[in-house]
């Protein structure tokens, strides 16, 4: 497991006490991370938002698929899919309330 220079960035072996680049402590030292964070972005749950404010039922298709995607990648539009699918069932609800309103 490699580690990186947590002043400088040099990569450095696990059982390093100094930085050879610069010779910063190990203490100072921070973990290699995953390669995917922030790099995904998640089109259908940004769509599935937008479209739960102005087409409910387009709205909420999209915001669970953005939720799949979400789920299938790194989480990222995880939140914004939810709020998606929140905001689309309320507008439905709503609607579905007026017509009524309208009938009666
Ligand atoms: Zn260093």
């Amino acid at each position: 497991m490699a580690k990186f220079c947590g002043n400088c960035g040099n990569k450095m072996d696990s059982d390093a006490t100094f930085c050879t680049n610069c010779g910063t402590s190990n203490s100072g030292v921070v973990k290699s991370t995953s390669s995917s964070d922030g790099s995904y972005v998640n089109g259908f749950a940004i769509a599935g938002f937008i479209c739960s404010f102005l087409f409910a039922f387009v709205g909420l298709i999209l915001s669970i698929v953005g939720l799949s995607k979400a789920n299938e990648n790194d989480g990222s539009g995880k939140g914004l899919a939810i709020a998606g699918i929140v905001i689309a069932a309320v507008n439905m609800f709503l609607g579905f309330i007026l017509a009524i309103a309208r009938v009666l």
